[in-house]
């Protein structure tokens, strides 16, 4: 029995889905117009193991991330790189996939882009119109109108009266409502359009998500996701959209769990790109080194519990590393048992356990070094097949031992051939020549590379 908490009346319960044994699962993705930060990366991530695991425990999983291809900021950054909006996206899209399979992130069911859908956006527009849920103003742009929307502010919380209090309204604003938004911006010069029935013009950012939601898994779906920050008025807005499109109090809801993941702070502050404080996921991995980087951050944001938050530092990465080293060095003194997952084996039932308490990472990584510590007293390769299947449900553990724990000294070795230098140890060894084989062995520790001597005159090496 799967529990997820829910933001949607803030408590956890049990999954129960729409169509049995189907989860159909939504996550507002990424906006193309830069690489993304390990801030992103973290909610990416998150939901990564979130489809991983209800796969795992026999659901098809039909999960949906979009491609946010059209925004504000999209067509500054396509104007001030001097290229069009399509070029711009078309990169960033790319680039996004190339980062996202370096995190280990599998690939969603589905990832529709918002521009491949601007009639499914229309078509919804035009129903909330015919409803008297939307309106055309004088400017042109197509607005949601709040007040006609009974359960607006039940996801977030918020009371709408108070929500108009604290709204500051510019005095020729075309709303009716200061908490009425955008579906459909009227065409500007030097912008993107589409024809419409409203005229010529763009859509606004909630719009979508409901589009390609309903166009890809239809009008009600199980599980939808995102970070912390959509709840309002993203989220609300989506709820807003697909269930004024529903007949009035036909209690239908769109999405009947809301998963929202905790931030990944800096200095105790939400990483953001406004902020200035970021780092792209691909500078990290690019300075962390690229055969074992991936997985090193994957860890380092799965192993505190999606609903806390974190805060990144160099030093928490560098931790990080340690503990997969750790584990990848166990697995390759004791090569593991290809074996089938048995949830009645007493570890397996107890990361279970863990997994179903609302994906509880922590407690199941806990699990994971208890079957490390065990392993290191057994050497046995059940035991080191069992870490690795496990390891695997969330996306560890699947690369080969020997590569990995060579690949974490990659960086290093790039810089200086450590090979020459251990052969030139050994020679200096064989010659009696101490002062000189230590003097190598310095220099390669201060580089962080340690020297293990095996029976046989075989010297390895491995980063500290
Ligand atoms: P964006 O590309 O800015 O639309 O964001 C993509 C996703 O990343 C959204 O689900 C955001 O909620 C999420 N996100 C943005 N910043 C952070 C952060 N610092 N920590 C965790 N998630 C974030
Ligand atoms: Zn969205």
């Amino acid at each position: 029995m799967q529990i997820i908490y829910n933001t949607l009346g803030r408590q956890k319960q049990t999954l129960t889905t729409i169509d049995p044994g189907v989860v159909r699962m939504y996550v507002c993705g990424p906006t193309v117009y830069d690489f993304f930060h390990i801030g992103n990366a973290r909610t990416f991530t998150t939901f990564d193991m979130v489809f991983r695991w209800l796969t795992t425990i026999g659901y098809e999983v039909n999960y949906v991330r979009n491609i946010t291809d059209i925004d504000d900021k999209i067509i500054e950054r396509a104007n001030a790189n001097n290229e069009s909006m399509e070029q711009l996206t078309t990169r960033m899209t790319a680039a996004f996939f190339e980062d996202a399979d370096r995190l280990k992130l599998l690939r969603p069911t589905h990832s529709p882009r918002a521009t491949h859908h601007i009639d499914h956006m229309l078509a919804i527009i035009r129903q909330l119109e015919e409803r008297g849920m939307a309106y055309q103003a004088a400017n042109g742009d197509v607005y949601y109108s709040v007040r006609e929307f009974v359960g607006y502010g039940k996801l977030s919380r918020k009371n709408p009266d108070e929500l108009r209090a604290g709204e500051r309204v510019a005095v020729d604003s075309a709303k009716r409502d200061p908490l009425d938004f955008v579906l459909w911006k009227s065409a500007k010069q030097n912008e993107p359009q589409w024809p419409s029935t409203f005229g010529g013009g763009r859509p606004g950012w909630h719009i979508e998500c409901s589009a390609m939601c309903k166009a890809v898994l239809g009008e009600q779906i199980d599980i939808h996701g995102g970070g912390m920050d959509l709840q309002f008025p993203h989220h609300e807005n989506e709820i807003a959209q697909t269930e004024g499109t529903f007949e009035k109090n036909s209690g239908k809801q769109f999405a009947k769990v809301w998963m929202h993941g905790a931030f990944l702070n800096i200095d105790s502050e939400k990483m953001s790109k406004s902020l200035g404080n970021f780092f792209t996921l691909r500078d990290v991995l690019n300075k962390l080194d690229t055969v074992q980087g991936g997985e090193t951050v994957r860890y380092l944001l799965l192993r505190g519990h999606y609903r806390s938050e974190i805060n990144y530092s160099w030093d928490m990465l560098e931790d990080a590393r340690q503990t997969l080293l750790g584990f990848y060095i166990a697995l390759k003194e004791t090569p593991p048992a290809a074996i089938n997952l048995d949830w009645a084996n007493p570890y397996a039932q107890k990361f279970r356990v863990a997994m179903e308490d609302d994906f509880d990472t922590p407690a199941a990584f806990a699990v994971l070094h208890e079957l490390r510590r065990e392993l290191n007293r057994s050497k046995s390769a059940e035991t080191a097949g069992l870490l690795k299947a496990l390891g695997g449900t969330l996306g560890f553990f699947q690369d080969v031992p020997a590569a990995f724990v060579q690949g974490a000294t990659q960086s290093v070795a790039a810089q200086m051939d450590v090979d020459a230098l251990v052969a030139e140890r050994n020679a200096a060894k064989k010659n009696k020549d101490f002062a000189r084989a230590d003097a190598i062995r310095k220099e390669l520790d201060k580089a962080g590379i340690v020297l293990e001597d095996k029976p046989g005159g075989v010297t390895e090496w491995r980063r500290k």
